[in-house]
């Protein structure tokens, strides 16, 4: 599928409306870093940290850590990497944890909450993220944020940290950016002081799209009940959208629907200008978002939505049929 889009992959996302979204991709083990050059990703916008203790037998090493990070930044050659905090817990236990028992583990002790709870970890791993930098520029965000103080703290941890390295005499990132993803429905209505404190916001579709709809994304029964698509779920995007724009707060999807062509479009039109995809997912993409009117697409959005449609798929593939698909 590579090769059908590698005539893209040097070309931009722009849409005819003229509008360019940018694609990055999605990584999280040194096999992922070839495909930064293979597949046309402007860079990595979810680094997921929790993949390198996940293939471990015990915690990694801060100097393990940095020297890993290191050749992920250099494998960039410039280009962005945002690095997610470990996200651990839920579906993804480690082994050298204690297991939690716990009744309801993606509601449970999880991501951020253990990152504040039990700080060492996390803190260890700020640490690796800004000795890796070397001077250059480091772009961090916090998982599972669900309410205000909780990505206040965090980013009190990360700004503890270099204090510290800098009294330690480690050279310092020339910038540095603290992020959230927003992954719970709650951040969405967060105070406004949130979204101005944030250099930028992630939206984890994934887990949105499961805590939205009370649906768990392991379980593919309920899970295929809501369409993405949904025009609750979209209305969501949109007031996120919106919200992100009053503070001038940037933000991007990074969920897996971000690598799903027609969902991708209309998150674009939406008005999401930045989409973080496996990979595989970018030729695609760009192929379709090359192609349309973002405007257009959110007409037929709208019109849908006003219909009182439950999905907006049924209208945008057919608007897609009429336009010659
Ligand atoms: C998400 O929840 O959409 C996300 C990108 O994070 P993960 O899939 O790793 O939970
Ligand atoms: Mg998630």
């Amino acid at each position: 599928a590579q090769e059908r889009y590698s005539d893209l992959r040097d070309q931009p996302a722009t849409s005819k409306c003229g509008t360019t979204t940018r694609l990055l991709m999605n990584a999280g083990l040194m096999a992922d870093l070839p495909s930064l050059e293979g597949s046309g990703a402007e860079g990595v916008g979810l680094f997921r940290t929790e993949l390198q203790f996940l293939i471990r037998s015990k915690v990694p090493r801060r100097g393990e850590l940095a020297a890993l990070y290191a050749r992920v930044m250099q494998a960039a050659k410039g280009r962005p990497v945002v690095f997610r905090t470990l996200d651990i817990g839920s579906d993804k236990v480690l082994p050298y944890m204690k297991p939690q028992d716990e009744p309801n583990p993606a509601l449970g002790w999880r991501a951020i909450r253990v990152g504040l709870d039990k700080p060492g970890v996390m803190r260890m791993q700020l640490q690796a993220l800004i000795r890796a930098t070397n001077g250059g520029p480091l772009a961090v965000m916090f998982p599972f944020i669900a309410q205000f103080d909780e990505f206040r703290a965090a980013r009190q941890h990360m700004l503890d940290e270099l204090e510290r390295e800098d009294k330690l005499g480690h050279v310092l990132p020339e910038k540095v950016e603290i992020g959230a993803m927003l992954e719970t429905p709650s951040l969405a209505f967060a105070p406004r002081q949130f979204f101005e404190m944030a250099d930028f916001i992630s939206i984890g579709g994934n887990d949105l799209k499961q805590f939205f709809f009370a649906a768990d994304r392991e379980n593919e029964r309920v899970r295929k009940r809501y369409d993405t698509l949904n025009v609750s779920f979209l209305t969501l995007i949109e007031h996120i959208v919106a919200r992100c724009e009053e503070t001038g707060t940037p933000v991007s999807f990074c969920g897996e629907d971000a690598g799903r062509p027609i969902e991708a479009m209309c998150f674009a039109a939406m008005g999401l200008k930045t989409l973080s995809m496996r990979p595989s997912s970018i030729g695609p993409v760009k192929n379709l978002l090359r192609r349309v009117d973002l405007k257009e697409v959110k007409t037929v959005i709208d019109e849908a939505r006003a219909s009182g449609a439950q999905s907006v798929r049924t209208e945008l593939i057919d608007w897609l049929g009429r336009s010659g698909w």
